[in-house]
């Protein structure tokens, strides 16, 4: 088992396959070039599990596969089967722009996967290539419906941002109720690497947005993840928009500004390069590269123990300061 030095049980890994993107998003990386080194520069899938089975053998139950963009990653699918093939029980999940998605979503589900977390910040092809330099609506939606086909369970993240799709918090919301989505709203990090003058919206205003609509009730914090979770009654959805709800919606705010945040962090991160990363906000790291490269277990295993021992209590965002790390790189 892995215990932090604040107690907390660390059993959610979240694995970072590439740091290359087909998108350049102005919160992530507008400015990094487009060439951004090629596949020889990620650890080797094989290696990257030989850090997966020491952290399985030490208690994680969850591993998200990140990038960059993971699904430019060849072989990823057969990644994932090998993963379910170690550990089925294990819970497999994939965090992606879903601009490749359709062609790949039944074979990942065949390989293993349980469920996928999809960016989607507009519904507005203009605005899609405002945010991300890239003509990709039409293939993130293609790439939500299969999804939906072949039955995996998905959350729908939005980063809303002032004067650039903060209108379109509604639509987004219902996007997903009438599929039955999850759509969780995430606070702006503040980063370096992130376009300059762009500002987020704070959980308050998000709800204001919901609210000028639905009411909401507060629902309660996710008993294992970062958001905040609220309820709108299906009463409520169905009078809106004429849909038949057997349930009330629930959508999640994520936000990383607020004090409490950090207190049930239950996760660290591997990066493509192989280094090991406590917490999204803090620059620090340990580099575990040559250890999965001779699949020394030992050493994976001492490092592994390293990271979670130095896991910070706390990122610094609730103090309006502005993070080094590239999410691009940590996998967000
Ligand atoms: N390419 C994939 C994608 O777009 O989902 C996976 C990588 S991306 C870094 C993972 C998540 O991080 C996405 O949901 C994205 O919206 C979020 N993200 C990236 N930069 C962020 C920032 N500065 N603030 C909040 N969320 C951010």
């Amino acid at each position: 088992m892995l215990i932090d030095g604040f107690g907390r049980t660390i059993d959610y890994m979240r694995i970072s396959v590439t740091q290359r993107c087909n998108f350049r998003c102005a919160y992530c990386m507008p400015n990094t070039p487009m060439d951004l080194g090629d596949e020889q520069d990620d650890v080797p899938l094989e290696s990257v599990l030989n850090f997966v089975k020491v952290a399985i053998a030490q208690g994680v139950k969850k591993i998200r596969i990140t990038g960059g963009e993971p699904l430019l990653r060849s072989k990823i699918v057969e990644f994932i089967a090998q993963i379910y093939t170690i550990a089925p029980q294990i819970d497999i999940a994939l965090t992606t722009n879903a601009f490749l998605l359709a062609p790949l979503a039944k074979p990942l589900k065949d390989a293993g996967l349980m469920r996928i977390n999809i960016s989607l910040d507009s519904l507005q092809k203009d605005r899609i290539f405002c945010i991300s330099k890239r003509d990709g609506l039409e293939k993130i939606l293609q790439g939500i419906e299969e999804a939906c086909k072949v039955g995996f369970k998905i959350k729908l993240n939005m980063v809303p941002l002032k004067g650039i799709n903060e209108d379109e918090i509604v639509s987004v919301l219902e996007y997903g109720i009438k599929r039955g989505i999850m759509v969780r709203f995430i606070e702006f990090m503040e980063n370096s690497h992130a376009k300059g003058n762009i500002v987020g919206l704070k959980l308050p205003e998000i709800l204001r947005f919901v609210q000028e609509k639905y009411p909401t009730k507060i629902f309660e914090k996710e008993i294992v993840g970062p958001a905040t979770l609220f309820k709108i009654s299906k009463e409520n959805v169905q009078k809106a928009l004429n849909v038949q709800m057997e349930r009330d919606y629930t959508f999640g705010i994520i936000a990383p500004h607020n004090d409490d945040f950090c207190k049930t962090c239950n996760r660290i991160r591997l990066s493509s390069e192989g280094k090991l990363i406590p917490c999204l906000y803090h620059n620090n790291a340990i580099d575990i590269k040559e250890a999965m490269l001779y699949g020394d277990t030992d050493e994976i295993l001492s490092r592994l123990r390293l990271c979670v021992e130095n896991k910070p209590e706390k990122n610094d965002w609730n103090h309006n300061s502005i993070s080094q790390r590239a999410f691009y790189q940590t996998g967000g």
